[in-house]
């Protein structure tokens, strides 16, 4: 297993993360648990802010694992902030995080979180489609206010991901296809309405992707869309955002550019064609989300039943599984693993790491090589730190686990573990129901 961020190894044999081993996390916040590498994340963040430079702007794209602490390191470390619902802008907003330094996305805003958005002031508004433009330019003349809003288009760019997390085709639910001229219809429908200041345009081609190509691709499209607006409507965005995208280290063969590598790959491929379009450069925004989070969690369980089928397959059962992370299950995500507690230990065994929901395919790990595990022992998958929390659930009634900051042998519970009083909470009975 790659040791990322603070992971070590001590003199005992034990994996350690910020300082603390891992064993000792989970004696004192219980299993399973999503261990978050403050300074892991903040590093990444660092990277993106200094390789994008300060004419331009990093967007921390919430839905890959947002809470009111998260929100907090990416306002300190100086990003904007994507968010995608009512829910994360209200996260945002209970945090402190300055609305100016919003971008509100989603594919079908409703009017309340349009209002909503609209009484925060969020520095941007990304629209995604007529629909919304009409409502949006209706809402804001009621609240008598002029938002500033880019439009999303579809590039038309078929990035080379799974089709679950492609999102820069022709064939989407996101945004307004160039192809058709439904991007053109777009940006001269925003720029006659007197409620809304069009700034620039969106495109975001999908996730987990390895390959620089697409993200240059999309830049010379946009950009050559833009040129061609500006020949026909005399306006040009200020602002290119290029979405986020960039794929990460998850298992040996996972090859990701350098955050360094995506920056010079875009910048240069936007310096280039602005100059072969003349047409003037515009500030260009990117919206990281898998590759700041994700390399900075790690989720801690502990092995229950181990189950050997002989013959045939190995299981070892721990106590979360795709209540805590559905991507296996969701779209065949790979994961490696780590006995923690004795992570020196020879691999003698391959093994199906399985959860505890009543499904077949609540499988996490198919065939991963481990020391013979025993109950008790603490398995630790890294990478886990984005689309894991925020895609979690109660499915069999399963509270999610707490979620904790380590840095310098120091660990913060950020999201409590939920009770079995919660679930419960929003339960009701009717009267009358027994009767
Ligand atoms: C999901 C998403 C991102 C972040 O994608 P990552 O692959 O996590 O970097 C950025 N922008 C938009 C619009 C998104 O939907």
């Amino acid at each position: 297993m790659l040791l990322r961020g603070t992971m070590q190894v001590n003199p005992a044999g034990e994996l350690e993360i910020g300082g603390i081993t891992a064993s000792t996390l989970a004696g004192k916040f219980g299993t399973p648990l999503y261990v978050i590498d403050e300074a892991l994340f903040r590093e990444n963040c660092r990277r993106y802010r200094e390789a994008f430079g300060p004419d331009n702007r990093v967007v921390y794209a919430g839905k890959a694992l947002l809470c009111t602490a998260v929100c907090r390191l990416a306002e300190e470390e100086g990003l904007c902030l994507d968010v995608a619902s009512g829910g994360e802008l209200y996260t945002a907003l209970k945090a402190g995080f300055p609305p100016e330094r919003i971008y509100f996305h989603g594919n079908n805003k409703s009017p309340e979180e349009i209002r909503q958005g609209l009484e925060a002031g969020v520095g941007r508004f990304v629209v995604d489609s007529l629909y919304e433009l009409d409502l949006l330019s209706r809402l804001a003349g009621e609240a008598g206010k002029r938002p500033v809003i880019l439009l999303r288009l579809t590039p038309g760019i078929e990035a080379h991901t799974h089709e679950y997390v492609r999102t820069g085709q022709i064939d989407s639910k996101f945004g307004l296809p160039i192809a058709t001229g439904q991007a053109l219809a777009g940006v001269r429908r925003a720029l006659a309405c007197p409620n809304l200041k069009l700034l620039g345009l969106h495109c975001h081609i999908g996730s987990q992707i390895f390959d620089l190509e697409p993200f240059r691709e999309a830049a010379r499209v946009m950009l050559s869309f833009a040129a061609e607006v500006q020949a026909a409507t005399g306006w040009f965005p200020e602002e290119l955002n290029l979405g986020g995208g960039l794929g990460i280290y998850y298992v040996s063969g996972d090859d990701p550019p350098a955050i360094e590598e995506l920056a010079a790959a875009v910048l240069g491929a936007v310096r280039q064609t602005c100059a072969e379009l003349g047409v003037p450069q515009p500030r260009v925004v990117v919206e990281p989300g898998r590759s700041i989070a994700g390399p900075a969690g790690t989720t801690l369980y502990t092995v229950g039943a181990v189950k050997e089928i002989p013959g045939v397959r190995l299981y070892v059962m721990v106590d979360g599984g795709m209540n805590d992370n559905i991507r296996p299950a969701l779209y065949q995500a790979r994961y490696e693993a780590a006995l923690a507690n004795r992570i020196t230990d020879e691999p003698t065994a391959t093994v199906t790491v399985a959860g505890k929901c009543c499904e077949s395919g609540d499988v996490l790990i198919q065939n991963v090589r481990l020391p013979y595990p025993a109950p008790g022992d603490i398995l630790a998958v890294p990478a886990t730190g984005a689309y894991n929390y925020t895609m979690s659930m109660n499915y069999n009634r399963l509270p999610r686990p707490a979620m904790v900051l380590v840095k310098e042998g120091r660990a913060e519970v950020i999201v409590s573990r939920e009770s079995l009083e919660d679930l419960v909470r929003n339960d009701r009975v009717p009267d009358g129901l027994w009767k």
